[in-house]
């Protein structure tokens, strides 16, 4: 079956896409988050140490993160994967490759999710959380009917700090200088498929099952 890691900034809608792309086709949708939770639950001697980093607020080192896709992962796969948020470095992505020939995983394509740093800069910044129930708001695109209230439990809406102007530019510069990189490595194999995703969700999606095979 065939396999795609989704690319894209932050704020693109990556996650949104992949999870109803693969509702949509009958995929199996994998996010790292997803794995190292897994494997700390399943209380293996990987998840012991997943749990260590994670507990003292540190990044789970690479070498780890390819080891549990690995595990995970099988060349037969009767669904095919959506890889979300991997792989996110040149080494990885190599590393994948690799997989071609240890576990008969191939990669048919790499879906780069495009729009500009403002249209995701207003996305994120632009959300607002409910402090009571945690229901998601938008000031341009779903609002509450009263300001800073939650429609649902009158609770105060906040803003994630993750959501700031100034660190939502700061996690573009990280994907600019880490991610980015990979547009060419999958570019150069021929291996990429872009799609606009500026647009309203419905429309992103459409563009999506239409260029994806
Ligand atoms: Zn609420």
């Amino acid at each position: 079956m065939a396999n795609y890691a989704f690319l894209g900034p932050p704020g693109v809608g990556k996650g949104t896409l992949a999870a109803e792309f693969c509702n949509a086709r009958g995929m199996q949708h994998v996010s790292t988050g997803d794995l190292l939770r897994a494997e700390i639950q399943a209380g293996s001697e990987l998840g012991c140490r997943v749990q260590e980093f994670v507990s003292s607020g540190g990044l789970v080192p690479d070498d780890i993160i390819l080891d549990l896709m690995e595990n995970f992962l099988t060349g037969d796969s009767d669904t095919g994967y959506i890889l979300d948020g991997f792989p996110r470095t040149i080494e990885q992505a190599e590393r994948v490759e690799a997989m071609a020939e240890t576990i008969g995983f191939r990669l048919v394509a790499a879906i780069l999710l495009e729009a500009s740093d403002q249209i995701v800069v207003d996305r994120l910044t632009g959300r607002r959380i409910c402090r009571g129930c945690k229901a998601t708001y938008h000031l341009s695109f779903g609002p509450p009917q009263q300001a800073g209230l939650c429609d649902k439990c009158s609770g105060e809406l906040y803003q994630r700090g993750d959501d700031q102007e100034e660190t939502v530019r700061r996690r573009l510069e990280v994907y600019r200088n880490q991610t980015a990189p990979l547009i060419d490595f999958y570019d150069n194999l021929n291996r990429i498929i872009r799609i606009d995703a500026s647009s309203d969700k419905a429309t992103n999606f459409a563009a999506l099952s239409e260029k994806v095979p």
